[in-house]
């Protein structure tokens, strides 16, 4: 990642809304309270990154760099039955796409196993944690409601001795899952539920990523977290909301522990999208029923998904200053996403011709053997970008919906008797048009005239630019033209409902498109702007029949539409 477009989005820019959690922090700063900010992102590797987790990512990242601090790359791997190294991997890779570096080496939770288990003997021995032989379902049972007060497990009065044996017991295998676990001894008649006596340890046999076969029991998120967080130093553990209830136990963890540092949590919002789903269950069913192709099919909110479908890392930081950071819930238009890969694309990307829709037009005054090319900038503003070359030759395609046998008003394209420019080239008149028997238009027979390729022809004006392709140098492609997944706004706002009945299915449609000759050299994610079409990204693979395959990434403000629009209402009104 270059430096110009790091410090375009990690300062404030013209698009910054409020960051509470910055204000926080130079308030700190200010008043002494804080040095050198530690923050870390703690994924749990048990699928891939979405867009809320690049909001998390740039609060922790960006906050660490902002003020000189650090941030570290934490894997929560406490879970090892849902976690896989591919996880890991992918992790690793999308953050490091974003253009933040974690510091020092990669971390994890797992390797802190030795310690959080001295630590767990600690609280038995200080008479503040018991095993307990109630099944899960007992558990819950004793566990009391929100207005209710829980009931004391018959087995919380066990002794120290007994305690530490068993849980040592534990750790060894002896015992079948679910059939013991360590508990915290806190107070069964909490109001918070999170300090009924939680469970810091379970029994699992199972293999782990990182720690092989030594571990029989696991600790909980609650008795890893914390912990984690202050064996590292770190300063402030960011977390979203729905850990609030869980800060008073992650406190007394604290205070009741030999730990190194004392850490402190804060809260903020979790960032939701419309049209999209970003529950790490819901999208791994999506993977897994085949509804996309992969956690990177470009429709996905995953980093690897909106990276495949041609966003820049400094477009989805940008949206995230754009979206600020609070603490009330908040759903951001999927528009805002939308704005700001457009506008890094308007400013970034290269422009190129391809027709998605191709239409054959006869050059009738280009001979055959006509040879004549046009050199044409590879953007209207950046001469960094060089040049590219466009062939004129007696045969070229242009796209269907730019030409109307019987146009409307302000329809200013391409229509019997009527005149238009060829982008980048000379005016065109239609002159004929070729129909099959079937009466379908196959061919449109234009005449050039050569004296107008910069200029205006003489004594008429001709509004209509339109693009096209050589058909000779024209390159086939396969375009994918992709659309929001779902039709619903909030596709997972019914809890009973299932999200999968909102998916629109036309959110890919794919079309055989040509692209202009300089296209054939895209490299994988290289991004263009198909003129008066949209933005596209060169995926990474081909096509089944090995076409160069583009991504649509978003589409330009198209203009006709709303004429469209207005002439639609105009007419019910
Ligand atoms: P789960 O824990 O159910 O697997 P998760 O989305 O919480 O899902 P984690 O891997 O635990 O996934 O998340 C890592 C970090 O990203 C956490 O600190 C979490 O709070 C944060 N995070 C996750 N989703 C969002 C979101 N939508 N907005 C902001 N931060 C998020
Ligand atoms: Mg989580």
């Amino acid at each position: 990642m270059s430096v110009e477009s790091r410090a375009d989005n990690d300062g404030e820019t013209q698009h910054a809304a409020p960051n509470f959690l910055r204000n926080q922090i130079r308030d700190e700063i200010a008043a002494g309270q804080a040095s050198t900010i530690v923050t870390r992102f703690p994924p749990e590797p048990n699928g891939f990154l979405h867009i809320g987790h690049a909001k998390s990512i740039w609060v922790n990242f960006g906050l660490a760099e902002q003020f000189g601090g650090r941030c570290h790359l934490r894997f929560d791997d406490t879970n090892p039955a849902k976690e896989e190294q591919a996880y890991i991997d992918s992790i690793r890779e999308d953050i490091a796409w974003l253009g933040y570096e974690w510091s020092g080496e990669i971390r994890y939770a797992s390797s802190y196993f030795d310690q959080l288990y001295a630590w767990a003997q600690h609280l038995v021995r200080e008479g503040l944690a018991y095993v307990d032989d109630l099944s899960p379902d007992e558990i819950r049972e004793y566990r009391g409601t929100l207005t209710e007060p829980g009931r004391p497990s018959p087995y919380r009065d066990r002794g120290v001795e007994e305690n530490l044996d068993l849980l040592e017991r534990m750790s060894l295998g002896e015992f079948d899952e679910g059939a013991k676990v360590l508990r915290a001894k806190i107070d069964m008649a909490a109001g918070n539920i999170n300090l009924r006596d939680p469970i810091l340890y379970r029994i699992r046999h199972a293999h782990h990523h990182q720690t092989g076969d030594k571990w029989k029991i696991y600790p909980s998120y609650d008795f890893a977290h914390g912990q984690s967080d202050a064996i590292e130093g770190v300063t402030h553990s960011l977390c979203t909301l729905e850990f609030e209830d869980h800060r008073p136990l992650y406190e007394w963890f604290l205070a009741h522990l030999p730990v190194p540092s004392h850490p402190r949590q804060t809260e903020f919002a979790r960032m939701n999208v419309n049209y999209t789903v970003t529950s790490k269950r819901k999208l791994k069913l999506l993977v897994d029923s085949g509804v996309v192709d992969g956690w990177d099919d470009p429709r996905m909110p995953t980093i690897s998904g909106l990276r495949r479908r041609g966003y820049t890392p400094g477009s989805l930081r940008k949206f995230c200053d754009m979206t600020g950071v609070s603490r009330a819930a908040n759903v951001v238009d999927i528009a805002m996403l939308h704005f700001a890969i457009r506008s890094d694309l308007e400013d970034n990307a290269p422009r190129a011709m391809c027709v998605l829709n191709p239409l054959k037009v006869v050059l009738t005054n280009v001979s055959a053997d006509h040879s004549e090319s046009f050199e044409v900038a590879g953007h209207p503003a950046r001469d960094d970008m060089g040049t590219r070359r466009l062939p004129l030759t007696r045969e070229i395609w242009i796209d269907r919906d730019d030409f109307m046998e019987e146009p409307p008003k302000k329809f200013f394209r391409l229509a019997p008797g009527k005149e238009v420019r060829l982008r980048n080239g000379y005016v065109i008149r239609c002159d004929d048009v070729m129909k099959g028997d079937d009466g379908e238009i196959e061919a449109l027979h234009c005449s050039v005239d050569f004296d107008t390729l910069g200029k205006n022809p003489e004594g008429r004006k001709v509004k209509g630019v339109i693009h096209w392709v050589s058909a000779e140098h024209g390159v086939p492609v396969e375009v994918r033209l992709y659309d929001n997944l779902f039709l619903e706004e909030a596709p997972d706002r019914d809890k009973d409902a299932d999200f999968l009945e909102h998916l629109n299915p036309e959110s890919l449609v794919t079309v055989e498109g040509i692209a202009e000759p300089s296209l054939a050299e895209a490299t994988p994610e290289s991004r263009y702007q198909f003129e008066r079409v949209g933005y596209f990204c060169a995926d990474r693979h081909a096509s089944r029949d090995g076409k160069l395959v583009f991504n649509r990434t978003v589409g330009l403000k198209d203009s006709w539409a709303k004429i469209q629009q207005k002439q639609a209402q105009g007419a019910q009104s």
